[in-house]
């Protein structure tokens, strides 16, 4: 049985280039890029235009680049040092009720030092609209704006650089989590104060991720003890999944938009395929402002567990709700933020189409989620 993976959104294979990318600091070139011998030295080098590299892809030259284990780790040390460096000063946080766990907890943790959350609700098509962060905004001074560039469940795209004017006419730190936008669509970091990527979303290897701030930008440090990335963040630096992710950036962005059409077009085949082989099925969220690879579909009537899990032993990977939450049974938090109902958000399912897919995989997978549901709702 083939396998055929719909799940990109929760992660993407290595690639090819990126594994080669890393090989020689697995290998022969295992020096401690803080040694300051040709061995550490050279690791220290592959550090160096690994950041220069991803800088340039994202257009960051007007900030830093700090490197982390992941895309959380970069949301929550975002959101939790720029609170800590404002402590004293302003102590509200805005987040949209759509953020990624790793933001919308962290800002949990922050209450116990004063500081206090509004969450801002997107629209049914799960936009977030500028208006409603405007809203939020004149409410008082926020320490930290958080609404994410794309999202995790529905790839809806949201008013990044609309969000961002509007926090700059009112002081305040606006930060775009772009770990789902990151590889599949242009960066160029004027759009917010702070970003985050993560290098196992675009075809990269996990445990890497990075946060970029804007020059100027106070943050409290993460991990202290060590000189690394600024003497913000401590610790051994990981070099060849460095390595692997400035070269999978690089790969992704010289494809994105060949593999941008390629991959909306059997998207969009997918998607046409299930609503006329399965009746009541709709997609939720907007249609149009929406990452090429993702289609949530509500199948009213099913639950979307048991949808994924009869999936599964035909051979097909799909997810309900996000892949880190997709432990709980509950359903999605976004969904019901854009006014599901709590059976609907159930029955949703997100696929999420990316490299290794083909345009027969489309046929394979909406046949067999038709006969799915079918079966589901017969017994
Ligand atoms: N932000 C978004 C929008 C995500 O989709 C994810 C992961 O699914 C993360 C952050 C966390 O990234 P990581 O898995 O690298 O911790």
């Amino acid at each position: 049985m083939e396998l055929i993976y719909l799940d990109h959104a929760a992660t993407t294979p290595l690639s090819a280039r990126a594994l080669a990318a890393m090989q020689p600091y697995l290998t022969a070139q295992y020096g401690n890029a803080d040694s300051r011998y040709s061995l550490g030295r050279t690791a220290s080098l592959a550090v160096l235009s690994a950041r220069d590299k991803i800088l340039s892809l994202i257009g960051g030259s007007g900030g830093n680049l700090y490197f982390t284990s992941c895309g959380s780790e970069a949301n929550s040390w975002a959101l939790k040092g720029v609170c800590a460096a404002n402590f004293g000063k302003k102590s509200r946080i805005i987040l949209s009720a759509i953020e990624h766990p790793s933001l919308l907890r962290a800002a949990e943790d922050m209450a116990v030092f004063g500081f206090e959350t509004e969450l801002v609700y997107p629209d049914s098509l799960g936009i977030v609209r500028p208006e409603a962060v405007e809203m939020a905004l004149n409410r008082g001074g926020a320490a930290f704006v958080g609404v994410m560039y794309a999202n995790n469940e529905t790839g809806v795209i949201q008013p990044a650089r609309e969000i961002y004017s509007l926090c700059r006419t009112a002081g305040a730190f606006y930060f775009c989590d772009c770990v789902q936008a990151a590889g599949s669509l242009p960066l160029k970091c004027d759009f917010a104060d702070g970003i985050s990527i993560s290098a196992h979303k675009f075809y990269g290897p996990k445990g890497v991720g990075a946060l970029w701030l804007k020059k100027g930008t106070k943050i409290a440090r993460l991990i202290s003890g060590g000189q690394q990335e600024s003497g913000l963040r401590g610790g051994t630096t990981n070099v060849a999944g460095i390595a692997g992710m400035a070269e999978a950036l690089a790969s992704s962005c010289e494809d994105m938009q060949a593999e941008g059409e390629r991959v909306r077009a059997i998207r969009d085949s997918f998607v046409s395929q299930v609503l006329t082989l399965v009746p009541g099925a709709r997609l939720v969220g907007d249609s149009a402002n929406r990452l090429p690879s993702n289609a949530n579909i509500a199948f009213p009537g099913c639950r979307g567990e048991e949808i994924m899990f009869a999936l599964d032993r035909l051979g097909l990977c799909v997810s309900t709700g996000s892949a880190c939450s997709s432990g709980a049974s509950k359903p999605s938090s976004v969904l019901l933020a854009m006014g599901l109902s709590e059976e609907e958000a159930a029955s949703c399912v997100r696929f999420t189409f990316g490299r290794e897919n083909t345009a027969e995989h489309t046929s394979i997978a909406a046949r067999a989620v038709a006969e799915v549901v079918e079966k589901i709702k017969s017994k």
